[in-house]
This record gives structure tokens, sequence and C-alpha cells, in this order.
């Protein structure tokens, strides 16, 4: 113990379970040494090959600074697309050097492949402060199907690992998870992953209640598991989107055309089941702007959820909805969302999916954390001009979900243990 007060590199993590020693980035000594990021630069590029979105890149340079400001040499991997058969032009990570340039304000060098002569002599020649860009790493297989010798040459190229590719680390890659195992203490969280761990502990782990969950989008079946890892935590969840229509015809009610999952009717009455056992108190709408055909130029009305007309189906949530939910919102103190109200890609099924997402703004300035998550909602606080005004927004995608149904993602797990 006294070691640990004595080393201002070590902190004492509380974790769930058990007491682990973790290195954090905030504390960690960077000086001379050569660091290894795992970075997730794995963004869209146009067809002149440039970052059309560099969002991930922006989101890394936290991390990278404060390794190249403590005096290391970063050293940045990541992977770039799909690339099926090794090396492919298209896929190679020279084409986003301008944008990681541009966006950390300093050149950095470039090996033309991540392991072996190329990689080690762009490592050896680098300087402090300097940062070094290795190539693609799914141009190896061994990459994808965790490789211990793969992960063993990139981990020779440095005496520090850092993890901040949230949106990988449910996968067991050899960049992501295996590569831990040769940094058994010099090894840690950067900013990003840091803050959505932080974020989502927050919300499944301590909360301040009410802890309301709402959830939205097309299908319950792929919203089944995170709906009962969340029962056992919330006070109140809400659903929307079209997977309340299975809900609602399971019920009794009629749906019209709308949105069903037939096979899950039975799953949605357990569900139901389980949450009053569990003292959850699920709202489900009670109205819906229905249209005649699924399109934006539809002729639309409003009527109660559960007597939606023959050749009608539910796109968005009725007045009376947003209402009530608004009411959920504000009473709540943390909050999570996931999964959009209604078809907002659509103007005329947009509202619902808007005013929840300010009813959450509203509740967020008035002190209630709130994390929003999962593809569509980011797209849809995007869309909103909503992103600033929620605590915290989710990139993780399908790392975010597996971790919010209660999985343990390897690459969290392979720092922390
Ligand atoms: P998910 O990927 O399951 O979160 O679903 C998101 C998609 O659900 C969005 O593209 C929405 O347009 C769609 N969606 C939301 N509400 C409805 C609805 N009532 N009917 C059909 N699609 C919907």
């Amino acid at each position: 113990m006294k070691f640990l007060k004595n080393n201002p590199n070590l902190k004492i993590s509380h974790l769930r379970k058990n007491i682990s020693i973790m290195l954090s980035i905030d504390t960690a000594d960077f000086n001379g040494k050569k660091v290894l990021i795992r970075v997730d630069f794995n963004v869209p590029l146009n067809d002149s090959f440039e970052v059309a979105d560099d969002t991930r890149i922006r989101a890394a340079i936290p991390t990278i600074k404060k390794v190249i400001e403590g005096g290391g040499i970063a050293i940045l991997m990541s992977h770039l697309g799909r690339p099926k058969n090794g090396p492919e032009e298209k896929f190679s990570l020279k084409h986003i050097i301008p944008a990681i340039e541009n966006l950390l304000g300093k050149e950095l060098s470039f090996a033309s492949d991540c392991i072996g002569e190329a990689a080690k002599q762009k490592v050896d020649s680098a300087k402090n402060g300097d940062v070094v860009l290795l190539e693609n790493l799914r141009f190896y297989k061994e990459e994808e199907k965790g490789d211990k010798h793969f992960a063993s040459e990139l981990a020779s190229l440095g005496n520090m690992y850092i993890n901040d590719a949230f949106g990988t680390a449910h996968r067991a890659h050899a960049s992501t998870a295996v590569i831990a195992d040769f940094f058994p203490v010099n090894k840690m969280f950067g900013y990003v992953m840091k803050a959505e761990i932080e974020s989502i502990d927050k919300v499944l782990h301590e909360p301040q209640r009410p802890l309301l969950a709402i959830m939205g989008g097309a299908k319950v079946s792929s919203k089944i598991s995170i709906i009962e890892n969340v029962l056992s935590k919330v006070d109140h969840l809400i659903l929307g989107g079209g997977m309340t229509f299975t809900f609602v015809k399971a019920k009794g009610g009629n749906i019209g055309s709308s949105l069903v999952e037939e096979d899950k009717l039975d799953l949605a009455l357990e569900l139901l089941a389980k949450a009053k056992e569990m003292g959850v108190q699920v709202h489900l709408p009670v109205d819906a702007v229905i249209a005649d055909k699924f399109g934006n130029d539809a002729s639309t009305k409003v009527c109660p959820t559960g007597e939606i007309p023959e050749g009608w189906m539910g796109l968005d949530i009725g007045p009376e909805t947003i209402k009530i939910f608004r009411e959920v919102v504000l009473n709540s103190k943390t909050i999570l969302w996931n999964g959009p109200m209604g078809v907002f890609e659509m103007s005329s099924f947009e509202k619902g999916t808007h005013e929840i997402g300010n009813a959450i703004a509203e509740a967020t300035a008035d002190g209630a954390f709130t994390l929003v998550g999962g593809g569509d909602s980011v797209a849809a606080v995007n869309q909103f001009g909503l992103a600033d005004k929620v605590s915290y927004v989710s990139t993780g995608g399908g790392a975010m979900l597996e971790y919010m149904e209660g999985i343990e993602l390897p690459g969290v797990k392979a720092i922390r243990s």
C-alpha cells in the first residue's frame, strides 16, 4: 500500500467485484516512452479519399496530445474499412494523414506496414513528442483473429499500451484485447474509452434516481437484451418507435399495418410482466401519428395507439404521448436514451423524437445526467442540434449496446484484468 501511495502513476480503482490496480492516463509518466495507442480511425472517406467525417479522429486527439506533451512517442494503430485479402490501396491509412495532422497541428511519420522492419524503423527514428501512424491493422487477417504472435509483434514496438478505441472494444482482436497481455502493468484506457465507460457506469451502476430508460427504434428483437438488462436497474421505462406496436398488439390493440414482429408477441407480454414484478413503471404511447403509406407525403391523422384502422400505420408518437413522456423525462435525474420515437428521418414524423430530445435537453439543463447512445438516437440528436445539450453522446455503437446488455467487453476486460 505504501508503494502505491508513493507512486503517482498508480491509482486504486474500485471495480465492482474486485479491487485492481490500474494505470491512469491522467497520471502516467510518458516521458521517453514508446506508447502504442489503439485508436478508432475507421472514418468514412469520399471519392477522392479525403476524410468525410473526422469525428473519430477529433475524439482521439486529447489522448495523443497527452502522450506527446508528456514527452512520449505516440504510435497510432487503427483499422480502416474491411480489407479482405491483405493490403488494398483504398484502405490505406495514408489517406487520413492530412486530417490527423490538421487536427493535431503537427506532422506525423507514416509506417507503410504495421509490423516488421518498416514499422520498427519509423518508431526507432522517432523522437520524444513525435507521432507515428502505422498502416491498417486489418491488412493482416491475424488482427481480427486475435492472433497472439501478431499481437506480440505489435507489442514489440512499444513499452506502454493505451486502448482508446471504444468502437471496437466489443471485439477480441489482436490490437484491442490480446496485445494487453504483453503490458501487464503498462496498460490503460485513453480518454475516449474512459469517458464512454464512466458515462455508461454512471447510468447502470451509480445513477441518481429516478432512473429512466427510453427505448425506441424499429424492432423489439434488437433491443430485447438491453431492455432485459435495464429492467433490473431503472425506475421508469419509456417505449416508443416502431417496436411499440408489437407491445400494443400483444395487449390486444388494433395496430393496422404498423410495424410488428408477430413472433415476439409473447416476449413483449413477458417483458411487461417482468417489469411489473420488478416495480418498473412502463410508459407506452397512448396515441400515434398514423399515415396511409410509408412516405413523407402520406395523409396523416392522430388516433389512440390501439385503434389504428386497417391500411394505416403508426409512424410517430402522438401529442398526448409527447405530453406524458415529457413529464416523465422532466421528473428523472438520470436518463438513458436509445432509439427514436418515430420515423424521424421524415419531417412529417420527426416531431415525437424532436420533442423528447428537447425534453431530455431541458432535464440536462436542470441537472439530470443524460446519456444518448446507439446509432439512430445519435443521428437524431445531431439532426436536431441537441448533441451539446445532453450530458454525453456515446459514439460506441455496437460496443455501447453490448456493454449496456451487461456483456463484459474484451477491450475493457483486457485493461482491467
Ligand atoms: P433501430 O435501428 O432499431 O434503433 O431503429 C431505428 C429506425 O426505426 C429509424 O430508422 C426509424 O425511422 C425507425 N422507426 C422508428 N419508429 C418507427 C415506426 N413507427 N415505424 C417504422 N419505423 C420506425
